[in-house]
């Protein structure tokens, strides 16, 4: 293991908890404070952002089982703040 060559505190333990919330921020019982935190550590956290883009690619292959619910709204808002609307799957009606 590499020391950290990042100058600020970035660690995994800060990715895990940020995860960690993933569902209560989907389920939008996080707080507005937290829901920010996230939001902030998720746009300049490469690791989540794969994890999340993983998470996602996961749910479009495995799309006709009923996947751990994640509001539309509040996936457009994280992809919105990840970059990743390429990745969104297409609505339907569209
Ligand atoms: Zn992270």
């Amino acid at each position: 293991m590499s020391a950290s060559h990042h100058p600020h505190q970035h660690d995994q333990d800060a990715c895990r908890r940020y995860l960690s919330s993933l569902s209560e921020y989907a389920d939008g019982t996080l707080s507005d404070e937290l829901c920010q935190e996230l939001e902030a550590h998720m746009a300049t956290c490469e690791n989540c952002r794969i994890v999340v883009n993983t998470f996602n690619k996961t749910v479009s292959l495995y799309h006709q089982i009923p996947a751990p619910e994640m509001p539309s709204a509040v996936k457009e808002r994280l992809y919105k703040v990840l970059h990743l609307e390429a990745y969104s799957p297409a609505k339907p009606g569209q």
